[in-house]
């Protein structure tokens, strides 16, 4: 019997990132894939640049970007009638401009699936040697009071592996069978529209070298599709959107068929085109009415299926098991109560319900399910950074200190950087041994408490209980202190020299102190109790946390997403 504290399975980006995740947060893992590698086809290809913090943040950024297309690449949306013939429209994304970008110490990246997943693996496997088998598959399963125990079956071999494990991350994609093991009900709109994916080999540079682009869209009468980008060069993505409206059936799109399309979008009739892959699909926008079933969880497209139009699906995967990898890893070392791993449902599914409202919401405004013929999108398509960076959570892992969240005008497009309880810490640059740094530079699989300059006495109140604490890093920033900021970060996280921000290991703020407090230990004492489910959440109250006078006006650089 194999007896493993977390089981994984499915091997893609997702299981591969919770792999990697639990690594770094000390928790041994075991992940299953049935297939016998990873991704053959580049579905998803933007990465957003949240989920590159996240990919610093675990210090695989860099290995990333180097899969991915060279930065500059892309940077426009064209729509076109062929790519050869009339431009439509060109777009530069909102997430692109500067005043954007300045809100993140990284860029997106534009990385192809395929490409991506053997970077994750291959840190995933170097953190965990032996412990992602693939051509393995979870064939049953069974919830005990204990946890999971069931059955892995070798698809080469045939031999079947009993294990238990305290918990099972369902990263199984759109089509879990432990989800519907579970019974778990989908909520939205099912098949709203068709598709064909078709990855082709062909040299399109001199229609794109001048206008390099993360998409171009084709509009003309009798096809309506987009060619995504993945070398910039000769590898392609070809997108066919609704093909039933022309009469086309999956079984049409014969390699012949697809190269003759693929030419009708370039306009050119006679171009070498070698198709390498087809994949008809139904977009779907759907998320699980349950993220947590006892000891299961269902990250990634387990818990929510999107429409590809904004390129959320494997983005909000990568911060699912960001968000829970940390809370299961408390609950292992005993640190934390059970009752905190409710706050994945609690924070992600609200989440994943507006992300996927939204990306329903691009592809119905370029008429994808047939009721609308426009051309170009509602103006919020990529330009999200609401979306992006602006989650705010409200759960027991969050300590509210009585501020009002502050509506953007827009919680899709604009994302206003706060240290609110609830939302992620914002950037900040500082300097560190005279090199520059981020706030997001800090965040690790550790909780980090932040303070002013002023702020001794909760550093000496943290070192004075830390045996009793989980992993927590302390730091003073500001002029004068181990951290240097030029006067930034204070105002940036609404507190005095002397106050202080405790940022769990997902990079959201879990609680703030605007100033000192009477009793620091006692106060940060209440804080871990509350947080990791020690004690009940009313308990808490205004404990802990010195409230803001009421009516300050910080409250206007609060963000929140709207529901
Ligand atoms: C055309 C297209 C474009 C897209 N573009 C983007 C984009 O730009 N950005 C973005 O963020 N997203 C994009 N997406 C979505 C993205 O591809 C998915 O969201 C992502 O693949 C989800 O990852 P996952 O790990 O949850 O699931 P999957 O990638 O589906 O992986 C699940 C894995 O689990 C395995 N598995 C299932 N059951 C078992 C079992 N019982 N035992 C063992 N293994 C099992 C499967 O074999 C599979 O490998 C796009 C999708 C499409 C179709």
């Amino acid at each position: 019997m194999l007896d493993i504290p977390v089981l994984i399975s499915g091997g893609g980006p997702v299981g591969l990132m919770a792999s990697l995740l639990l690594s770094q947060h000390g928790v041994r893992s075991l992940l299953v894939e049935r297939h016998s590698g990873t991704a053959l086809t580049p579905k998803a290809r933007g990465i957003n640049a949240r989920t590159m913090e996240i990919f610093r943040q675990c210090g695989i950024d860099a290995a990333v970007r180097e899969a991915g297309l060279a930065e500059g690449g892309t940077g426009l949306i064209v729509w076109t009638e062929t790519l050869a013939g009339r431009e439509i429209e060109r777009r530069v994304p909102g997430r692109a401009i500067a005043r954007n970008m300045a809100v993140t110490p990284v860029k997106n990246c534009l990385c192809a699936q395929d490409d991506l997943e053997p970077v994750i693996r291959r840190f995933a496997e170097a953190a965990a040697p032996g412990m992602l088998r693939f051509n393995t598959e979870l064939t049953s399963f069974t919830q005990t009071p204990e946890g999971v125990t069931g059955t892995l079956a070798d698809r080469l071999t045939g031999e079947e592996t009993a294990f238990t494990a305290r918990y099972l991350i369902a990263a199984e994609g759109a089509q879990s069978r432990v989800r519907r093991a579970l019974g778990v009900t989908m909520e939205g709109e099912e098949k709203v529209y068709d598709s064909v994916n078709i990855l082709f080999h062909a040299d399109l540079t001199r229609w794109v070298a001048d206008r390099p682009a993360a998409l171009y869209f084709v509009e003309q009468e009798g096809l309506r599709a987009t060619f995504l980008t993945i070398n910039g060069r000769d590898r392609w993505g070809f997108l066919i959107h609704s093909p039933k409206k022309y009469g086309w059936s999956p079984q049409d799109f014969t390699a012949e068929f697809c190269a003759e399309l693929i030419r009708k979008g370039i306009g050119v009739a006679d171009l070498p085109v070698t198709v390498l892959g087809v994949s008809p699909w139904e977009a779907s926008a759907i998320v699980a009415d349950r993220y947590r079933v006892g000891n299961v969880f269902l990250a990634g497209d387990a818990a929510h299926e999107m429409p590809p139009t904004g390129g959320f699906g494997l983005n909000t995967g990568v911060q699912d098991v960001h968000n829970l990898t940390w809370k299961i890893g408390a609950v292992l070392r005993g640190d934390a109560d059970e009752a905190l791993l409710d706050s994945y449902h609690d924070e992600r599914q609200p989440f994943g319900r507006i992300v996927t409202r939204n990306s329903l919401a691009n592809a119905m405004s370029m008429g994808r399910d047939q009721r609308r013929s426009n051309v170009l999108p509602r103006r919020e398509f990529l330009n999200e950074q609401g979306l992006i960076f602006g989650a705010q959570y409200e759960s027991m892992a969050v300590v509210p200190d009585g501020t009002p969240p502050v509506m953007p005008d827009d919680p899709v497009t604009e994302y206003l950087p706060a240290a609110r309880p609830g939302s992620r810490a914002p950037h900040v640059w500082l300097t560190r041994d005279n090199a520059r740094i981020s706030t997001i530079d800090l965040f690790g699989p550790h909780f980090v408490l932040m303070t002013g300059d002023g702020g001794d006495a909760w550093r000496r109140a943290a070192s004075a209980a830390a045996p009793s604490w989980p992993a927590l890093i302390t730091h003073a920033i500001g002029a004068a202190a181990e951290i240097g900021d030029d006067g930034h970060w204070l105002a940036a996280h609404g507190i005095e020299t002397d106050g202080a921000v405790l940022v769990r290991p997902d990079g959201h703020v879990a609680w703030r102190s605007r100033s000192g407090a009477a009793d620091p230990e006692a106060a940060l004492r209440a804080v871990f109790d509350r947080l990791l489910g020690r004690m009940p959440v009313h308990a808490l109250s205004s404990q802990g946390a010195q409230a803001l006078p009421a009516g300050v006006t910080e409250t206007r650089m609060l963000a929140v997403t709207r529901p």
